[in-house]
């Protein structure tokens, strides 16, 4: 496991992201020389979604469109925590899913690891598909509510070729469980059987079945009680150490965010109108909305 906390971070977020990478490369020149890697795992460049509307409020034919996701510039170091808080509709869920791929951008860039994720071909996708995840606020809300947690947790081991054997498969399943804090007998369990904070472990283990590098937590805890939710955000930091793992955290609450995060990036109406670190974002917000989303938490 490597993990590496850049301390050029904390005091360059002010500067444009272009700035900010030189000033981490002039100020470590050994990682600039061998370890560009270490510096930043996920580049994204004037990311934009734009959703036409279906039909026009006016009756008229003139449509509409969402710019869900608006010219959208950060990136995402190895080994931290993204925090990306911001309000019900701002595009945080659309902004999570460009990164993986999951909804394709109307324009823009993403480089994982320096690979242009956009411009991949099938087989380069399929490979970077393994190292970047997804954690649902509901993690059984897509899945088959027939299918017993074993199989849950053996899906993507099974769909991804080189997994093992079939031996080799229930062990690792096993070894996810235990990973997330649940045993062996809930294996031959149906989702239905298991509490709100239990299903999130599973649908942790789940992500975590291929070994991934990056994982984008959408609302993980929004649908659970506080202290459940507690419990979830520190199993996430507790498997971020054990494994080395890079976080984008989308929520829109603060408190859970200042939380977790090593850097915050605020949202607001598709806009990504501030980033830095999670000590300069709380209590030196630049942003009128950071401010009121700062005083809705006290
Ligand atoms: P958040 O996750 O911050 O609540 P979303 O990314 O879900 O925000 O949504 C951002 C905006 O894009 C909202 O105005 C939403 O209505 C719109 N939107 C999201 N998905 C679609 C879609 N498939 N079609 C049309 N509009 C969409
Ligand atoms: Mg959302």
């Amino acid at each position: 496991m490597f993990t590496f906390h850049i301390p050029a971070l904390t005091f360059a977020s002010r500067r444009t992201s272009k700035q900010r990478i030189g000033l981490i490369m002039d100020r470590m020149p050994q990682i600039a020389r061998g370890r560009r890697d270490v510096s930043s795992l996920l580049q994204v460049r004037n990311l934009t979604k734009i959703y036409p509307l279906g039909e026009s409020v006016f009756g008229g034919g003139a449509r509409g469109e969402v710019r869900a996701v608006d010219d959208v510039s950060f990136d995402i170091y190895s080994g931290e925590t993204l925090g990306l808080v911001g309000e019900s509709g701002s595009g945080k869920s659309t902004l999570g899913r460009m990164v993986l791929r999951l909804i394709e951008p109307t324009s823009g860039s993403i480089c994982f690891e320096g690979k242009d994720l956009l411009g991949a071909s099938r087989g380069e996708l399929r490979r970077l598909r393994r190292d970047m995840q997804i954690i649902f606020q509901d993690p059984f809300g897509s899945l088959d509510p027939r299918m017993r947690v074993e199989d849950v947790i053996a899906e993507p081991l099974i769909i991804h070729p080189n997994s093992g054997s079939a031996n080799g498969i229930r062990s690792r399943v096993t070894e996810l469980l235990r990973a997330v804090g649940l045993d062996e007998s809930a294996l031959r369990r149906f989702p239905h059987e298991f509490s709100g904070g239990q299903r999130q472990r599973i649908g942790i283990a789940r992500a975590l079945a291929l070994r991934p590098k990056f994982i984008v937590a959408d609302e993980p805890v929004s649908a659970l009680d506080v202290s459940v939710g507690a419990q979830i955000v520190n199993l996430l930091a507790q498997l971020q150490r054990e494994f080395g793992l890079t976080y984008l955290f989308i929520s829109h609450s603060m408190p859970v965010v200042r939380y977790l995060a090593t850097r915050i990036a605020v949202m607001y109406r598709g806009k990504m109108v501030e980033v830095g670190a999670t000590a300069q974002i709380t209590e030196r917000p630049a942003h009128a909305y950071t401010r009121s989303l700062l005083a809705a938490a006290q």
